[in-house]
């Protein structure tokens, strides 16, 4: 039988599947003997079964019975108790952490009798009656569905009547007017009473945070954070404690170091008298948590120790969430905490230095993706000349630049990014309905809640910059707009920065810099300098470490001297793929031109010989840039009506100059070629090998400078290595052709020279039939580079220009891939095929060499990838090369960890 339940003593933190990561470290820190009230973890499969059937599974409720009846011995009072209470909490908590995407109810178990139990028992009525409405109002929202602006509204109403603006000064009185008036809300808006009946309350409340696992924001959240959308969430049931019994109790949450900077220190904030959820929600401004030694010094020493234990317990970053109810000091959960990249990269190798985890663990620790987002550009230093001015200061609550127009509304700040603009959010704070929002924005910018409130947390996950609790801003959102203490008024559309680095927030547009981690690629900064910075330092260490464990070399697709160059200086061990076709634009179009027009032998020879010089002109540079290293030149591959003017401006310019009388039998011959060559999908049609076998000459010619160009270089003292890459190839006839042409033509540079030129001949995999046949193919080829743009495409038989912007966004609702098979290398299919194409090709050629071009080489799960299928190397752009050496490293350093040989 299927056990749904498990209390806090049996599971552990290796059962996030089943228990969710709160409920999986509720149960750690249980068994380390932290103090944790008691409750039990209703699991992930229960949820997903009632996903299925739309139903509770049987044994469930006979489960959470037993479980509820041992909790309630243990506490030694029942659920709901009229004379003192059990109450609980029910909170959702799925195996990564979704933060307020999901339903958490607490004080179940109070109702019109018990709330007087409870009263009777804290000694303390406000209180109670304070509890009463908070579960009436939270339950009516969140189980029931009623809107929250009712419950609002009628507490508005009060204060008004009261004539504060103050919660705290509302009397048991009026509170107990208070929960008539919601119960009332809920009759009218829920069409059935607020249930009395505390077993009812909890069931309900399960089930609830069960379906909360497809509500809109957490589908929403899912997808930006690559969740699979079918693990369902566990339910966390614990006896509540309570933060909120007076000032000698409060609410917290804290990390065991900055999440921000990754500094060792304390990083947290503490709310007197509130309850779990004031404090995430930013709605009251929280205390430092060093203020809790002044006020509560036997705790706040508790709360130190406990932090060590953890993180020499996880090994990592955790944060914290506790309360304490009358000076006794209660952990309501634990996790490894999200943190900024540069973070990441510090507190990796501090552990490491602190003797808590290894250089290889290390590397799990940091991302790709972090990695790249300390790549992004900073603000640059303003000189006082500028007309940008600082207009305030919040927290630096997530790093990164962000420029954009003010924004008020997240629906707004979705449609105006839509529309190509660049908007930074502003709220007070955001709940988790801003969640469109702030992925449409450039950044986050709110006027309370400190470094734990929900922007803050969000944005750090999402890496999305983000000031927030900047009190001098005036936020007013009817009116869309801010005012600063200095009475400036910022309207919707006007242009702001802000600085999640340093908090700060300017009117207008300052402009950006590279950062230091760029200007330690660059070669710029030295690493081991004393002053170089400790992340710089960090991310030095790391990057040495994962170039030492990776098997998969790392490439850089690059067409230029100046970006062989960059690469080079990013770590790149050569070019994977140097695209030609660039070179036969701009002036050069018109020799292509004359090639297309050419009639008869002669013209085409001509015109060919007109760009041969130029040719091997960009050759020598790249190969000099590279010297040393392999250089993959694919020949042209895009159909040749690029290369022509547009059919109907053809037209028109020919209509009109016979019109006119004038002489237009040039572009009347180009008119004829454009017809001619036109294609009703030419990504389908003539290009790649095919033209070289349609157009005579043209990859001979491309053959022949880049022979000459390999010539030259090793008369001036050089080292090319040279590999020819033919592209689009499908039969292994066409490589066979081209091969042979090709090595006629090296041949004779050879031999016209003198020079040995030991140029490598290979091919790309890019179609379907191509990876199918690869056994065949790969007989002709010393190296096979997996073009997966194409690849995608046609296994997909979606076209690359079109698909992305017409229907993506519906399919990635449907929910049909959750991230775009362009972005990221679909295992399943592209990768089926690759795996094909390796296997066989090795088999046949076991010398073959294998590597990837297409876009999906800088992805951090391909690179994953592309290393288990066995690849030699990833070939991507210059800026991606730092993230796929990354990448590589942390692939091998993890293969090599679970080899369990
Ligand atoms: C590819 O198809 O993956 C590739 C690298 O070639 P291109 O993008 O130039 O078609
Ligand atoms: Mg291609």
């Amino acid at each position: 039988m299927t056990k749904y339940v498990y209390d806090f003593v049996e599971g552990n933190r290796d059962l996030k599947d089943l228990l969710g990561g709160k409920g999986a470290n509720l149960a750690e820190m249980t068994n380390i003997g932290l103090p944790v009230p008691p409750g039990f973890t209703i699991t992930t499969e229960a949820c997903k079964a009632y996903l299925e059937s739309g139903d509770e599974p049987d044994e469930l409720r006979a489960e959470v019975s037993q479980h509820l009846a041992a909790l309630e011995k243990s506490m030694g009072r029942d659920l709901g108790q009229s004379d003192d209470p059990l109450l609980v909490s029910v909170r959702s908590g799925a195996k990564f952490s979704m933060p307020g995407m999901m339903d958490t109810v607490l004080n179940i178990g109070l109702n019109d009798e018990s709330v007087n139990g409870l009263a009777a028992r804290g000694g303390n009525d406000r209180f109670a009656w304070d509890s009463y409405r908070r579960l009436v109002q939270m339950f009516g929202r969140t189980v029931l569905g009623v809107e929250g602006e009712h419950f609002e509204s009628a507490i508005d109403a009060a204060k008004t009547a009261k004539g504060t603006k103050d919660d705290l000064d509302l009397d048991t009185d009026d509170l107990k007017a208070l929960v008539e008036v919601f119960k009332g809300i809920v009759s009218e808006h829920a069409e059935r009473d607020f249930p009395q009946d505390p077993r009812e309350q909890m069931d309900l409340a399960i089930r609830a945070v069960f379906d909360s696992w497809n509500s809109q924001r957490a589908i929403l959240y899912r997808r930006q954070e690559r969740i699979p959308a079918d693990l369902g969430t566990a339910v966390n049931v614990c006896s509540m404690v309570f933060g909120n019994l007076g000032m000698d109790s409060g609410t917290g949450v804290c990390f065991t170091r900055d999440p921000g900077t990754g500094e060792v220190g304390l990083y947290g904030d503490y709310l007197q008298n509130a309850q779990g959820e004031d404090v995430v929600a930013g709605i009251r401004n929280t205390l430092p948590l060093q203020d809790l030694e002044e006020l509560d010094k036997s705790s706040f020493d508790q709360l130190i120790e406990t932090m060590q234990t953890l993180e020499n317990h996880y090994r990592d970053l955790c944060d914290i969430e506790f309360t304490i109810e009358d000076r006794k000091l209660w952990m309501l959960q634990t996790r490894v905490g999200k943190r900024t990249a540069g973070a990441a990269f510090r507190i990796a190798t501090q552990l490491v230095d602190e003797g808590l985890i290894t250089l290889d663990e290390a590397l799990d620790r940091v991302t790709g993706a972090q990695l790249a987002q300390l790549m992004f550009p900073r603000f640059e230093e303003l000189d006082e000349s500028s007309d940008v001015v600082q207009i305030a200061k919040g927290m630096n609550a997530s790093p990164g630049a962000a420029v954009g127009k003010a924004v008020f509304d997240s629906d707004r700040a979705e449609q105006m990014a839509n529309a190509g603009e660049q908007v930074i959010l502003v709220r007070r704070e955001t709940t988790p309905d801003d969640l469109n929002g702030m992925i449409a924005a450039q950044g986050i910018l709110t006027s309370r809640g400190g470094k734990t409130s929900h922007a803050a947390v969000v944005a750090r996950g999402m890496g999305k910059t983000c000031v927030c609790g900047a009190e001098e801003l005036d936020v007013d959102l009817k009116g869309r707009r801010f005012t600063t203490t200095r009475g400036q008024v910022i309207e919707e559309g006007d242009v702001i920065s802000i600085d999640g680095t340093s908090g700060a927030v300017y009117v207008g547009e300052v402009p950006v810099v590279a950062p230091p981690v760029v200007q330690y690629f660059e070669g710029e900064l030295d690493p081991t300098a004393a002053d170089a910075g400790d992340l710089v330092q960090a991310v030095h260490r790391l990057m040495t470490h994962a170039d030492q464990a990776r098997r998969l070399r790392v490439r850089a697709n690059a067409d230029t001297p100046e970006d062989a160059e960059r690469a080079r200086r990013f770590g790149a061990q050569g070019i994977g793929l140097c695209r030609t076709e660039h070179m036969f634009l701009g002036d050069r179009r018109k020799h292509v031109e004359r090639l297309i027009l050419a009639q008869g032998d002669e013209e085409r020879e001509l015109a060919l010989l007109a760009l041969l010089p130029l040719q091997r002109e960009d050759f020598v540079g790249i190969f000099k840039a590279m010297d040393g290293l392999p250089v993959t030149v694919r020949l042209i591959d895009p159909p040749l009506h690029e290369f022509l003017p547009d059919y109907t401006e053809l037209s028109v310019e020919v209509a009109l100059g016979e019109e006119r009388g004038e002489d237009v039998a040039h572009q009347r011959n180009l008119l004829d070629a454009v017809r001619r060559l036109h294609e009703q999908n030419p990504m389908l049609g003539l290009r790649g090998v095919r033209l070289g076998l349609v157009i005579p000459g043209l990859f001979a010619l491309q053959v022949r400078a880049i022979a000459e160009a390999a010539a030259q270089r090793i008369a001036d003292g050089g080292d090319p290595r040279v590999e020819i890459m033919i592209p689009l190839v499908a039969a292994v006839q066409e490589l066979e052709a081209t091969r042979e042409e090709a090595e006629g033509v090296l041949a004779a540079v050879e031999k016209e020279t003198g020079r040995a030129l030991s140029a490598l001949i290979g091919t790309m995999i890019e179609l379907p039939r191509a990876a199918l046949t690869a056994g065949d193919i790969a007989k002709s080829a010393d190296f096979f580079s997996f073009g997966t743009n194409d690849l995608t495409q046609t296994a997909w038989g979606f076209s690359r220009d079109d698909v992305e912007s017409s229907f993506f966004s519906r399919y990635l609702d449907l929910g049909i891939f959750g991230v775009s098979p362009f972005e990221s290398l679909d295992r399943d299919g592209v990768g089926r095929l690759m795996r094909i194409a390796v296997e066989e090709g090795r088999a046949s050629n076991p010398k073959i060499h294998l590597g990837i071009c297409g876009e999906h080489g800088g992805d951090p799960d391909s690179v994953h990838f592309c290393n288990d299928i066995g690849l030699d190397y990833v070939s991507c752009s210059p800026f991606r090369v730092p993230v796929a050496r990354l990448e590589a490293g942390r692939s091998s350093a993890a293969s090599a960890a679970n080899d369990t040989r």
